[in-house]
């Protein structure tokens, strides 16, 4: 499975592509996400959005468009920008995979975060709310696994994952989700051939969205879905 990173990967990606002149332009939305019609957006300006990933910062050009038939806006922001957070997509997957999968403290992870990295409760939120969809998405994970005839061996490795850090849950059930939350971790493991374990982690926060669902259930993995320009209530990110 590969995925088609729209704007770089990274920030540090995103930024060297701006300065080498390699970056390509957002592109156009086909359909309207309200109204359903195609080929129905103008350009309708840019905002402008704060990102932070590790040592590096920047603000980026985020693209808007409107359509000119209900008047709706959406906007394209590159495919590391998470939702209504400053830190990217790379600094929330490795904290959330350090927490999963090694025995450590939320303060001991961000430490490795840089130095303007999230705060340790700021950690302690994104593993809370990515745990308790994780029972979710490791069935989804799971049938993935199977669909693409993946090695047996690896897959109940996988099935026997558990999190370091669970028996130092306090709340009831915490230590069932972290678990789970491990497993998902080592099944997107193996699904994503190792190493690449950030990447599952944008897509189990993708996932978390309508749009990045379908995507991903219809295997086309493009982490550019276009996004709402006023995004829902659902979910912390
Ligand atoms: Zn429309």
């Amino acid at each position: 499975m590969s995925i088609d990173w729209k704007g770089g990967s990274s920030l540090a990606e995103n930024i060297n592509l701006r300065n080498s002149g390699k970056l390509e332009a957002a592109e156009r939305p086909k359909r309207c996400w309200n109204c359903r019609e195609c080929n129905c957006y103008w350009a309708h300006g840019s905002y402008s959005r704060h990102l932070e990933e590790g040592e590096v910062s920047a603000d980026i050009a985020v693209p808007r468009w409107k359509c000119r038939h209900c008047g709706s806006t959406q906007s394209s922001p590159p495919s590391f920008a998470v939702p209504r957070c400053r830190y990217t997509i790379r600094v929330m997957g490795a904290g959330l995979d350090g927490y999963a999968g090694r025995l450590t403290s939320y303060r001991s992870e961000v430490v490795k975060l840089g130095e303007t990295g999230p705060s340790p409760s700021q950690l302690f939120q994104w593993v809370k709310e990515v745990s308790r969809k994780a029972s979710a998405l490791l069935v989804e994970v799971q049938g993935m696994c199977l669909t693409a005839a993946e090695d047996e061996c690896g897959l109940l490795k996988a099935e026997a994952a558990s999190c370091p850090n669970s028996y130092k849950a306090v709340v009831p059930g915490k230590a069932e989700e972290l678990d789970i939350l491990a497993k998902l971790q080592s099944f997107a493991g193996v699904l994503f051939r190792g190493g690449v374990d950030f990447v599952f982690w944008c897509l189990s926060l993708r996932l978390l969205k309508d749009t990045g669902r379908q995507i991903f259930l219809g295997q086309v993995v493009r982490l550019s879905a276009p996004q709402r320009a006023k995004p829902r209530d659902s979910g912390v990110f």
